[in-house]
C-alpha cells in the first residue's frame, strides 16, 4: 500500500465523516426544536423562580441572582446556541437562552 492510497483513503473517510457529523448535529438541532418551551407553571419553574428574561427579575426579591447572569452562561445549559436550548434542571424542555433560574451556575471559563 503507497501513501497516496493511503491519502485516498483518508480523503474519502473524512469525506463520508464530516457530512455525518453535519447530520448528527442537525438532527439534535430538529430533535430540540420540537421539544416544548418550559411553561412558567411548571412546579419545578416555579420552586426554581424560572423567568424566560432575565433581565426582568427584581434584584430586591431575588438574592442570589448575578447582573449578566442568564441562561446562555449557565453550566447547565446544552445544545447548540439557540434561542430555546436545553437544560438539564429541565429534561425534555427548552428554556430561554435570556432567561434564568435559581440553579443557575456559571459556565467554567
Ligand atoms: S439551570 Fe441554568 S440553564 Fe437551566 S433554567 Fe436555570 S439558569 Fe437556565
Amino acid at each position: 500500500m503507497s501513501n497516496k492510497s493511503l491519502t485516498r483513503r483518508q480523503f474519502a473517510a473524512a469525506t463520508v465523516i464530516v457530512p455525518l457529523s453535519a447530520v448528527f448535529a442537525s438532527r439534535e438541532a430538529a430533535a430540540q426544536a420540537n421539544l416544548p418551551k418550559l411553561d412558567l407553571n411548571d412546579p419545578v419553574a416555579k420552586a426554581l423562580m424560572y423567568t424566560h428574561n432575565a433581565q426582568t427579575i427584581d434584584k430586591g426579591k431575588v438574592p442570589n441572582f448575578k447582573p449578566g447572569s442568564n441562561c446562555l452562561n449557565c453550566v447547565q445549559i446544552q445544545g447548540a446556541k439557540a434561542e430555546w436550548m436545553g437544560c438539564t434542571a429541565f429534561p425534555g424542555k427548552l428554556v430561554s437562552a435570556q432567561g434564568w433560574c435559581s440553579a443557575w451556575a456559571p459556565k467554567p471559563a
